[in-house]
């Protein structure tokens, strides 16, 4: 029997069970890709302090992509613009860093089994006892859901279970990311066409619904282009795939793609409870991506590794109770999910945007340091350069008082997860979740479907 079987060797499931491997436990990975398919196959822009914080070198070379000098926000008529100028974040080629961490893992003593998809829990009453793979029981000390937004094993969890099964598709959000590299020729006319400046990031925020964004970048040393969309699923039949497709046609625009791909990324704050007997969430199958804009990798690593350390002390104790495994739920939830929280209230308010406010938005209330803060996942600072620069709402009274107001529940719920119960008790988390509820509630978010 395996110590731990994690589903899913993406970036949380990688990091997870190297940390566990390395303690000398016995670890089996698997995932329903072919070694050669692994990893997403496009670019992530990730924080750049998140490598240090868990132990991994940063990404260079062929894992990194070049990040534009500068960056233009722009407000969904394109009247309203703030440039940025700060990198906190590398664009990172994930299928050259997926393989880096998955090599580790190996290195560390991990056996991986690819094109082996899990099909859900095993199960023993209440208890996950292992998953179930290419049709066969694999048992497991603890098992560890890692499977992304697909969240294999926490569907198939019994309804018992504290941790939330089903996560709604109203939080879907469908992405696509992609450069194009064009010929000589066809590249003279890109910038015209586009109407962008070279060598500038230009991010266009709520052209379809208030959580939306479409950003491009071009290269002309290059002549390559990157496009990254997305939007709320509920928001169109289309998938973000479809638009860059249908853009691309419309624009008579044609080019080759050289890298790039697309899905679903679940956009909440965390799920609420992240452990139960005999298994832990981490990553995209706990919905851990920063709510104001998606960006899930730095989430995954963070939580992989304190995930890890909890399965090391719980498998020495020999206890993989709910009760046991808690300790990791805490430390994310308090932490990092406490973060995300914060930031699941500008998602909550910009949804909820129409054009025209997304414009008072971009136009007077945001400042280019609230968008460098949303990047590096930290709360938005009140210096008195931006203070000033905020002085700008007065043209919008009424709408910055509002904005102001719904933004006050940001540190109020992040303050809540930061008081997430230090142990599994139902009494106490079913307290916590009153709180949670009260706040979201506050700002007309349907939290019961
Ligand atoms: C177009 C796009 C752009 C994005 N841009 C950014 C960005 O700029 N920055 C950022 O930080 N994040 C970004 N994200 C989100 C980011 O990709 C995810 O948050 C992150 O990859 C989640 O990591 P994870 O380890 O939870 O899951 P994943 O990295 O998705 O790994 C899950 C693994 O599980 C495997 N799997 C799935 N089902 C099964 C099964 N049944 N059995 C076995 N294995 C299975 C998959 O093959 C995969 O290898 C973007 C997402 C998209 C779609």
């Amino acid at each position: 029997m395996y110590d731990l079987v994690v589903a899913g060797a993406g970036v949380a499931g990688c990091m997870a069970a190297r940390r566990t491997a390395e303690k000398g436990f016995n670890v089996l990975l698997l995932d329903r890709a072919s070694l050669d398919e692994l990893g997403h196959p496009w670019v992530n822009g990730v924080e750049k302090s998140v490598f240090k914080r868990v132990g991994i070198e940063e990404p260079s070379g062929d894992e990194i992509m070049p990040s534009p000098a500068a960056f233009l926000t722009i407000s969904p008529s394109g009247t309203h613009r703030l440039e940025s100028h700060s990198h906190p974040t590398c664009e990172v080629r994930m299928r050259e860093f997926a393989r880096r961490l998955l090599d580790h893992a190996i290195a560390a003593g991990v056996t991986f089994a690819e094109a082996t998809p899990v099909e859900g829990p095993l199960l023993e009453r209440d208890r996950v006892r292992g998953v179930i793979a290419g049709g066969e029981e694999v048992p497991a000390r603890v098992v560890m859901d890692a499977s992304g937004w697909r969240a294999v094993v926490r569907r198939g969890l019994p309804e018992s279970s504290h941790i939330p099964l089903e996560e709604g598709a109203r939080h879907m959000v469908t992405a696509w990311r992609e450069q194009r590299l064009f010929g000589q020729e066809e590249a003279q006319r890109v910038p015209e066409i586009l109407g962008i400046p070279p060598g500038i990031g230009i991010n266009r925020v709520g052209w379809r619904g208030g959580y939306s964004t479409l950003s491009l970048h071009w290269d002309p040393q290059e002549r390559i282009l990157d496009i990254l969309v997305g939007y709320k699923r509920n928001r169109s039949e289309e998938s973000a795939g479809e638009f860059v497709r249908s853009f691309f046609q419309e624009k008579g625009l044609g080019g080759e793609r050289i890298y790039g791909g697309g899905g679903l990324i679940p956009v909440r704050r965390s799920l609420d409870v992240l452990v139960d007997h005999g298994i832990l969430l981490a990553g995209d199958s706990a919905c851990m991506v920063i709510p104001a804009h998606g960006s899930g990798v730095a989430s995954s690593l963070i939580a992989g590794e304190l995930a890890a350390r909890t399965i090391c002390r719980c498998l020495e104790e020999d206890d993989v109770s709910r009760e046991n495994l808690w300790e990791y739920a805490a430390a994310y939830q308090r932490g990092r999910g406490a973060l995300m929280a914060y930031f699941d209230i500008a998602r909550i308010i910009s949804e909820r945007l129409s054009e025209d406010e997304t414009e008072k938005l971009v136009g007077s209330l945001m400042t280019p340091a609230d968008v460098e803060a949303s990047l590096k996942a930290e709360p938005l600072k009140l210096s008195a350069k931006n203070i000033l620069q905020r002085v700008k709402a007065f043209r919008h009274p009424v709408f910055a008082y509002r904005f102001a107001r719904k933004s006050m529940a940001a540190p109020r719920l992040k303050k809540v997860y930061e008081n997430y119960p230090a142990r599994y008790h139902p009494q106490e988390l079913k307290s916590w979740r009153e709180e949670v509820r009260r706040i979201l509630i506050e700002l007309g978010e349907d939290v019961d479907s």
